[in-house]
C-alpha cells in the first residue's frame, strides 16, 4: 500500500501511526525525506486500509495494493457471470427481467409472466414489498403477493426477482425468490445488506437515487464481504434539477462502473424515464453503455397497472425492446439468453419430510 501522510505532522503522530502499521502487520517504509509518503507491506486487506483512513495522520491511501476491495476488477480482469434460472448476466450474456411494478392478482401475474417469457425476458419481476414515497401509496400485497409469485415461478417456469425492504422479511422472499432486488431507496440499508451477504442467493442492488458510484460499489462490498458472491448492480437513474424525466439515466456511470468492477450492471430504463414513451431510447442506451441486461416495467394493459402506471410499457413494446437488444448484444459480439436455456428448471423447495 502507499499511503500519503498529512504536511508537518508532530513527532508523536507520525510514530501513532507506524504503531498501527505495526499492529496491522504491515512493515512501513518512507519514501521521501518529508516524511509524507508512506509505503506500507504486508497483509494488504480492505479493512486495514479503512482503519488506515481513519488515521489522523493519513491524508489518503495513494495505491491499495493488495488491499483491493471485492468489487474492484483486477487490471484486464474477467467479468463475474451471475446466473439466475436460465438468465445470465455479465461477460457475454445479456439477460431481460420484466413484469410489472408491483405484483398483481394471480391469474393477471401469470398471465404477464408468460407473456414477458414468450418474448424474451428469462426472469420475472414484481413488488410484493414496495418501497414507497408517501406511506398513502399503495405498499404492495407483502406475503399474499409472495405466494403469488412462488405460484407463477413453477407454473410460468420463469425466475422471480422480487424486493426485501426489511431484514426480517429476507427468509420468506428468499423462500420464493431466485434473486432478492434492493430498491434504490434501500441501497444503503447496511443490516439488509449483510443480511443479503449471509445469503447464497443473487441479489439485484439497484444505486440509490443520490448515491455516488462508489457508494453504491461499497454498498455492494458489504454483500460480497459477507462472502455472497452473486451480486448485479442496477443503474435506475439519479436525481436531477429536471422534471421533465423522473430521473436521469447515468449512462457514462454504466460505462464506468464496467471498468471498475467485475460486477455485471444492468440498466432499469422504468425508474429512469418515469414515462413508457422514453423507455426504448434509455434501453437502448444503456445496452449501448455496456449493461449487461435490462430490467423494465411491463405490462399487457399499461392503463390499469396499481403502481408506477406512466412507465409500463405494453407488450409490443417490450417484443421491440427485445428485439432491439438482441441486436445490441450482437454488436458487441454478445448475445441475449433465451428462455428455457437451463433445462432442469429452477428446482422446486422441496417439502419437509
Ligand atoms: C421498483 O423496481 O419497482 C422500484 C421501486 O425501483 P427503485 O427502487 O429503483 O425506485
Ligand atoms: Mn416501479
Amino acid at each position: 500500500m502507499l499511503v500519503r501522510l498529512r504536511k508537518n505532522l508532530a513527532e508523536a503522530e507520525v510514530s501513532l501511526f507506524l504503531a498501527l502499521a505495526g499492529e496491522l502487520g504491515y512493515s512501513a517504509r518512507f519514501l521521501d525525506e518529508e516524511r509524507e509518503l508512506a509505503r506500507l507491506d504486508g497483509p494488504g486487506r480492505p479493512d486495514h486500509r479503512s482503519r488506515l483512513e481513519d488515521c489522523h495522520a493519513v491524508l489518503q491511501v495513494l495505491d491499495p495494493g493488495l488491499a483491493r476491495e471485492l468489487h474492484l476488477r483486477p487490471p484486464g480482469g474477467p467479468d463475474r457471470v451471475v446466473q439466475v434460472g436460465d438468465a445470465l448476466f455479465g461477460g457475454e450474456h445479456v439477460s431481460l427481467i420484466a413484469g410489472p411494478c408491483a405484483v398483481e392478482d394471480p391469474a393477471r401475474t401469470l398471465e404477464i409472466a408468460r407473456a414477458v417469457r414468450a418474448r424474451g425476458a428469462t426472469v420475472l419481476r414484481g413488488g410484493a414489498f414496495k418501497p414507497r414515497t408517501s406511506p398513502y401509496s399503495f405498499q404492495g400485497s407483502a406475503h399474499a403477493g409472495l405466494e403469488v409469485l412462488g405460484r407463477v415461478r413453477r407454473e410460468a417456469e420463469i425466475a422471480v426477482v422480487t424486493e426485501a425492504l426489511d431484514p426480517r422479511d429476507v427468509e420468506a422472499v428468499g423462500e420464493v425468490a431466485d434473486m432478492f432486488q434492493v430498491g434504490s431507496r434501500n441501497m444503503a440499508n447496511q443490516p439488509l445488506l449483510s443480511e443479503l451477504g449471509r445469503q447464497r442467493k443473487p441479489v439485484l442492488l439497484k444505486r440509490g437515487f443520490a448515491a455516488t458510484l462508489r457508494e453504491f460499489l461499497l454498498a455492494a462490498e458489504f454483500v460480497l464481504a459477507g462472502g455472497n458472491e452473486q451480486v448485479v448492480l442496477c443503474e435506475r437513474g439519479i436525481r436531477s434539477f429536471d422534471p421533465s424525466t423522473r430521473n436521469v439515466l447515468d449512462v457514462g456511470g454504466v460505462a464506468w462502473l464496467k471498468r471498475h468492477t467485475h460486477l455485471p450492471v444492468i440498466v432499469d430504463p422504468s425508474h429512469a424515464a418515469g414515462r413508457s414513451d422514453l423507455v426504448r431510447a434509455l434501453a437502448r442506451a444503456g445496452l449501448a453503455a455496456g449493461a449487461d441486461g435490462l430490467i423494465c416495467e411491463v405490462h399487457p394493459h399499461p392503463a390499469e397497472v396499481h403502481s408506477d402506471g406512466a412507465q409500463a410499457i405494453g407488450l409490443e413494446d417490450f417484443s421491440i425492446l427485445a428485439s432491439d437488444a438482441r441486436a445490441l448484444a450482437a454488436l458487441d459480439g454478445r448475445s441475449v439468453v433465451q428462455p428455457g436455456r437451463v433445462s432442469a428448471r429452477v428446482p422446486e423447495k422441496i417439502p419437509a419430510q
